[in-house]
């Protein structure tokens, strides 16, 4: 039973009837009703909120209401359909036991429809995040959820794509989820689609999000990395999470540039992608190097310019409001090779790099802007890319060490030990000993072709157009093995 994992309560669970929520301002509440009768059989003495479980599967946070009968739990539409239910059905609450480490140390929410009312055409996180917080603080919130709330007389349904526990190890059968607390950072998304945009999404970080030392990269996708994303965020990420009168005061000048450096395949493209989705709540910029780098001749010095003038022309427009434009630059190396050490006898590089240059020396163009380069080749790169107030901040990626590449060996397995695709025999931890010098996407590699060994073993070579049985697919440690002898 999925309870074991919220720890025990000595309770036995209630059994309740599903009912609807019965006026419209309790139906938009993200908080489930019982009668003040049923919620003192399993309320924490004194505490007006209670966590529950219903159907054993879903984790909601409700109080009493006078208008509901004894014996039923008002659900919204909302909630009836995460846990599954219908009214009149009935369902077993029991309470639920946070275990201790259940704080929110990020939460992002999707927006998913406007309900009713006339929306606006944007949304303020910071002040959003603020208002969520004080509303939902000790809620429960678990990603797939759906959330809903008004801002300025509107109601908008919000799914949660991620809620990601402060320094907890995902574990196998869990969903994430966590409780709202005063420090949780919220960030926002909405689909172009939406025609509404996010705006001040780097001032809705609360200033805790700099204490997290150990950040769950593991929940993210990401491997192996958190020291190094550590420092990223020491160095990098404080000057833009803070509002500008904040950094003023502080003297913090903004880093208008990082380099992440190291060997190909160890995770820099997915952490860059990370930080700029925290820091502006939207998939990031992504240029190539090579293919920004076109055969003719000041074609490149256009497309230098071009990548800096969606955030020219915002700045333009919107002065100090204008969001925080992130631009990812993969393989830097293929257009900032050191000035003079190509012959090609054109002095195109020359003139790119000094491009790309004065662009990042544009003080007032550039104010919001952040520029991640990557590159496996730091030694090739122009000296002067890496001054201050350019790449200043360098951070090397190196290859996973033992933990990191158990930890990475968990990531990309989970999906198939969540469906019961994974051998019982399969030791990550003897493969992780067994990898040294594997990078992240070597060790991704190494399980894509288990994989292929274990569903080869499926098909039938006699009959190839007889159906496979998925039932019986596993994927065996001797799958894993072969992989790595490939
Ligand atoms: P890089 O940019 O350093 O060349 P990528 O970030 O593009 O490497 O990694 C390629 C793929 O390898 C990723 O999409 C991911 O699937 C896997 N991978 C690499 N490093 C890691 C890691 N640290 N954690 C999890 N997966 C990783």
């Amino acid at each position: 039973m999925a309870a074991s994992w919220f720890g025990s309560s000595g309770a036995a669970p209630h059994t309740l009837t599903v009912t609807n929520t019965p006026a419209a301002e309790l139906a938009l509440t993200n908080l489930a009703y019982c009668a003040p009768s049923d919620l003192s059989k399993f309320a924490v003495s004194g505490s007006k909120l209670v966590l529950g479980l219903v159907a054993d599967s879903f984790v909601l946070s409700y109080t009493a209401h006078q208008s509901i009968r004894e014996g039923c739990i008002a659900l919204n539409a909302i909630q009836r359909r995460h846990a599954k239910v219908s009214s009149g059905d009935t369902v077993s609450v029991s309470r639920f036991v946070p275990p201790e480490e259940f704080d929110l140390a990020l939460l992002s929410l999707e927006l998913e429809f406007v309900k009713k009312g006339t929306k606006s055409e944007q949304i303020d996180a910071a002040l959003l995040s603020q208002q969520l917080r004080k509303r939902f603080l000790n809620q429960v919130m678990t990603a797939g959820q759906r959330v809903s709330f008004e801002y300025h007389g509107t109601n908008y349904i919000f799914t949660v794509n991620q809620a990601v526990v402060e320094g907890k190890e995902e574990s196998k059968n869990t969903l994430e989820r966590g409780m709202i607390s005063s420090d949780t950072y919220i960030i926002f998304e909405a689909p172009n689609s939406s025609g509404i945009k996010i705006v001040n999404q780097r001032e809705a970080a609360s200033s805790n999000i700099f204490r997290q030392k150990e950040f769950n990269l593991q929940s993210l996708g990401i491997g192996g990395l958190s020291a190094e994303f550590a420092d990223i965020f020491r160095r990098a990420f404080a000057s833009r999470v803070f509002p500008p009168h904040v950094t003023n005061k502080l003297g913090i000048k903004h880093v208008k540039g990082m380099l992440l450096y190291g060997p190909p395949g160890t995770g820099k493209t997915l952490m860059a992608r990370q930080i700029g989705k925290m820091l502006n709540g939207k998939e990031p910029k992504i240029v190539n190097g090579p293919e920004v780098l076109s055969k003719f001749v000041g074609e490149t010095e256009k497309n230098v310019r071009d990548l800096f003038a969606d955030a020219e022309n915002d700045q333009r427009a919107r002065g100090d409001e204008s969001d925080l434009h992130v631009i990812i630059f993969d393989e830097i190396d293929a257009i900032c090779k050191s000035r003079g050490s190509t012959r090609d006898g054109t002095g195109v590089h020359d003139s790119i790099v000094n491009q790309l240059l004065t662009k990042i020396d544009g003080v007032e163009s550039l104010n919001n802007v952040l520029l991640i380069g990557m590159t496996n080749r730091k030694d090739l790169l122009d000296e002067a890319l890496l001054r201050p107030g350019r790449l200043e901040v360098q951070i090397e990626i190196s290859l996973p060490d033992e933990n990191g590449r158990l930890q990475i060996l968990q990531i990309h397995t989970n999906k198939m030990k969540e469906n019961s695709f994974l051998a019982p025999d399969v030791n990550l931890h003897e493969l992780a000993a067994r990898t040294k010098n594997y990078s992240g996407a070597e060790l991704e590699g190494v399980v894509k072709s288990a994989v292929s060994y274990a569903l080869n073993r499926q098909l039938s070579l006699d009959d190839l157009t007889k159906p496979v049985d998925e039932e019986s697919i596993r994927v065996t440690m001797d799958d894993f093995l072969l992989a790595l002898h490939e």
